[in-house]
């Protein structure tokens, strides 16, 4: 089931990228691919398991997971880790750089984007002699519904 075009450059590059780890270009990776981009979001590998299986292609957890991984690799995927042992993936191709506020109580993840930040990280790299390729940025804390919830249970301010 075709559910969106991907161009056929990303084809060509996902597959030299399959090569390179011996495997080949099945219909399942190739529907994992399509259900990761055509989303947005933080998804879990679980996510897509039910959504292909919504759409009656049955892909193993492990075929998933091995092709994330190389949806990452070759840059069309961004894979984060929130420190709860569950990995989220999104669709990078869609969306420009941003970074992450992480809810430890519920696990939302809400993005942000300051180019004060970028820039300052660019500077320090520069100063600092270091070719910066990527970096993550990650804050954890409580979101606003949390407090709330928190608030409402009686201990008010939420704990350091
Ligand atoms: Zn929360
Ligand atoms: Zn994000």
């Amino acid at each position: 089931m075709i559910i969106m075009e991907i161009a056929a450059e990303h084809i060509k590059r996902f597959k030299l990228a399959l090569r390179a780890e011996s495997l080949r270009l099945t219909s399942q990776r190739l529907a994992v691919m399509e259900d990761i981009l055509a989303s947005g979001g933080h998804r879990e590998c679980d996510d897509i398991f039910l959504s292909l299986r919504e759409k009656r292609i049955p892909v193993s957890r492990a075929t998933i997971y091995r092709t994330l991984d190389i949806l990452e690799q070759v840059g069309f995927v961004r894979k984060l880790d929130i420190g709860d042992g569950r990995f989220r993936y999104e669709n990078k191709l869609a969306q420009s750089h941003h970074d992450h506020f992480i809810c430890l109580e519920c696990g939302r993840i809400i993005e942000f984007v300051d180019r004060g930040i970028e820039r300052r990280q660019e500077r320090l790299s520069k100063e600092h002699d270091f070719r910066l390729i990527r970096h993550v940025h990650q804050l954890f804390g409580i979101c606003r519904a949390c407090q709330m919830k928190k608030a409402k249970r009686g201990n008010g301010s939420p704990e350091a």
